[in-house]
């Protein structure tokens, strides 16, 4: 079997660290994958892909990764949205509607520089405890608070006992960021449900 990962942009992982993506890229060609960096899919057909250049890999399996978009509902319901998500206000509300808020992959905030922060489920959990306290401020007629995102840092997942990370200023590569990946995943079981889910679903 050949995996190749196909990327229209200039590198793997757009806006990770470069010398992770380096060593990530290593690690997977490494176990025979072959990429195609700064090649854009121009059709899938159920022979395979046609990309840019005009060349045609056949493929079986064919995983689109190139981007996601809201849950349709939210046009259906009448919102303005950009791909099924919402540009909400600095309290996360729909610019439309000032007693709906939207959290999560169907909304969009800006960062500093005017981008869309990528959806992740880092930026979902820290909206979903702000969404808390403005609905409560909302009911109880108190001032509504600004979301800022914070970010915690980033972990890739590159296979089993592989992975590539940054948390505040320090990068991990190779087993480390592994356990890394791990432990938050943990982290997150905690927070949703306790001790007894983590027993459940979380792995080691
Ligand atoms: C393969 C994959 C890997 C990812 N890895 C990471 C990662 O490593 N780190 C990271 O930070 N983020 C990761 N993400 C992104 C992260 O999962 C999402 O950003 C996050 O889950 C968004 O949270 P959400 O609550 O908006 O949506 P979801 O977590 O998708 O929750 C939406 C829920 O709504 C339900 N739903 C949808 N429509 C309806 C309906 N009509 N009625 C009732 N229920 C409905 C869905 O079934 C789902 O349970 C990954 C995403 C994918 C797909």
């Amino acid at each position: 079997m050949k995996i190749y990962n196909i990327e229209a942009a200039p590198t793997a992982l757009p806006g990770f660290d470069p010398e992770l993506v380096e060593y990530g890229m290593k690690v997977l060609a490494d176990k025979g994958v072959v990429f195609k960096i700064g090649t854009a899919i121009k059709e899938c057909t159920p022979e395979g892909v046609l990309i840019a250049g005009d060349e045609f890999i056949k493929a079986g399996t064919v995983v689109w990764t190139g981007g996601i978009r809201g849950n349709h509902m939210l046009d259906e319901a009448g919102f303005e949205t950009l791909r099924g998500r919402v540009k909400v206000d600095p309290y996360l509300r729909s610019p439309q509607f000032d007693n709906v808020y939207i959290v999560g992959d169907c909304s969009i905030v800006m960062n500093p520089e005017g981008r869309p922060y990528p959806p992740t489920a880092q930026i979902a959990t820290q909206q979903g405890e702000c969404c808390a306290h403005n609905l409560v401020a909302a009911i109880r007629g108190n001032q509504q608070k600004e979301f800022k995102f914070i970010n915690r840092g980033t972990v890739a997942s590159l296979g089993r006992g592989q992975g590539i990370g940054v948390v505040g200023e320090r990068k991990f590569r190779g087993y480390v960021a592994s356990v890394v990946k791990k432990l938050i995943d943990i982290r997150y079981l905690y927070i949703i449900g306790g001790i007894p889910l983590v027993l459940r679903k979380g792995r080691f």
